[in-house]
């Protein structure tokens, strides 16, 4: 593991082996027994408790994410904290999850529903704390047992969870972190017909091929994959509060975040207007030493990361770009392109980095063809004071989650997930639990 801000080694942790995963799966198919009889109140109680040390622990959790992935304190204390809310949220789940009673002839009809066995989780880097919580968290409070595969880059906060876990009391095996490699470990809960489903956050291209396993075994699986999402933006916006806003919503974590707004479309005869608001925003936006209170930004996850993005700024329009330091860590400044046509390369695909690419639009109809236009649909933005359009753009743009003159896409209480080629099925919200369930009907007959 390195830090991502200085370069330096920061730990060592090894992978597991293809019999070791074996191993674990077993444990944890054995523990599953236990835990789907444990009385709702109890795992209840497990999960609150673990939700208390979690916020005990916060910022010891959210300085070994500022070491490990280079996120900034301000947002790592985020993370730390919807790990917190987001298990103290699916506490509340084991004692509400109830089936239906429903009316027909000749008997008793009710519906259960079931805990699926052992769940995989398979988490990326960009977000290594919540994307694990939005998977281990409803599918323990279901019932399951879990496996968890940190990213081979940021397995320190998972590893650190898992022991806050057991000290709340989760029993043996019960929620257990593989780290490893994706073609060893991610790979095993595809093949392993002991793991029931597969819960994958990370790249369409590894998702695709994680589906295309799962569907030999009929596999459950939930994917959360790629975006390139619109920020579309009307004549009549708060242009002010549109372009001040807009850097957050793409250069947030580095640009690495699944829901970033990078592709900025602006009525045309504001165009020149938005860019002018834009440019102060874009060079004001702190990007620094990640530790510090102040940092808006900081550096990429590696120098890989660094190499690819700057693949896409190469032979592109530069509008302009921000500033960051100098010197050794993975360091790249917010960048905004402008783009010639929706045929750019930066305009078509993820780039997974600082990097914004800006187009004029003519009106409605052309926004929505626009933002439409890509196989990704996972998020998106509409800034307009006009209350009908604002309504109809968010309804017809092809993504699983819209903000109106705001830019948040993930809050806990609400269902999160895309469409077309950014995933399948949902997380988070109130129905999360019925993604790590499965509905059983038992009739029970009357008739003498
Ligand atoms: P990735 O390769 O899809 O990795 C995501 C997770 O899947 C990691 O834990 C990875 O393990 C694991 N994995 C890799 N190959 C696997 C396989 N054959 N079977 C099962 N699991 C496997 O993503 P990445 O390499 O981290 O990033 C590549 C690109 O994906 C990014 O640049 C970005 O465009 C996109 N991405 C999207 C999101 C999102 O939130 N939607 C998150 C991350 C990345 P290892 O750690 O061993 O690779
Ligand atoms: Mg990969």
């Amino acid at each position: 593991m390195v830090n991502p801000a200085s370069g330096v080694v920061v730990g060592e942790v090894a992978s597991l082996s293809l019999a070791e995963v074996d191993e674990a799966v077993g444990r944890a198919a054995r523990a599953f027994e236990g835990w789907r009889k444990a009385a709702p109140g109890e795992r209840a109680r497990v999960l609150r408790r673990f939700a208390g040390l979690v916020d005990a622990h916060l910022e010891e959790l959210a300085l070994l994410e500022v070491r490990n992935s280079g996120h900034t304190i301000g947002n790592a204390r985020w993370e730390a904290g919807n790990v917190r809310d987001v298990l103290d949220y699916y506490a509340g789940a084991p004692e509400r999850l109830t089936g239906r009673q429903i009316p027909v002839p000749g008997g008793l009809d009710v519906t259960f529903h079931e805990p699926l066995g052992v769940v995989g989780v398979i988490v990326p880097w960009n977000f290594p704390m919540p994307i694990a919580a939005w998977g281990f968290a409803p599918a323990l409070a279901a019932g399951n047992t879990v496996l968890l595969k940190p990213a081979e880059l940021t397995p320190l906060t998972a590893l650190r969870l898992a022991e806050l876990g057991r000290e709340a009391g989760l029993p043996d095996d019960v929620f257990t972190v593989l780290p490893g490699e994706g073609s060893v470990v991610g790979e095993r809960f595809v093949t392993h017909p002991a793991v029931r489903k597969v819960c994958f956050t990370g790249s369409t291209e590894v998702g695709t091929r994680i589906m295309a396993g799962c569907a030999a075994q009929v596999k459950r699986v939930t994917l959360e994959l790629g975006g390139k999402s619109a920020n579309v933006i009307f004549a009549d916006a708060d242009l002010e509060k549109a372009a001040a806003t807009a850097p957050y919503a793409v250069f947030d974590n580095a640009g690495q975040d699944c829901c970033a707004r990078s592709r900025i479309l602006v009525q045309r005869p504001v165009y020149d207007r938005f860019l002018e608001l834009l440019e102060p925003a874009v060079r004001g936006f702190r990007v620094e030493d990640p530790a510090l209170d102040t940092a808006e930004m900081g550096p990429l996850i590696s120098a890989g990361q660094r190499d690819r993005v700057a693949g896409y700024v190469d032979g592109a329009k530069v509008a302009f770009t921000g500033s960051c330091p100098e010197g050794p860590g993975f360091w790249y400044a917010p960048t905004v392109l402008l783009a010639d046509s929706p045929a750019d390369r930066h305009w078509r695909e993820e780039v997974f980095g600082p990097v914004v690419s800006v187009l004029p639009f003519d009106d409605e109809a052309d926004a929505v063809r626009l933002a439409n236009d890509t196989d990704y649909g996972l998020s998106g933005s509409v800034w307009t004071r006009d209350v009908g359009r604002a309504i109809r753009v968010a309804r017809a743009v092809e993504a699983g989650n819209l903000s109106v003159n705001s830019h948040s896409s993930v809050r806990y209480w609400t269902p999160f997930g895309g469409m077309k080629r950014s995933g399948l099925g949902r997380e988070l919200g109130p129905d999360a639990l019925h993604a790590f369930t499965d509905v059983k009907n038992v009739f029970i007959a009357t008739e003498e």
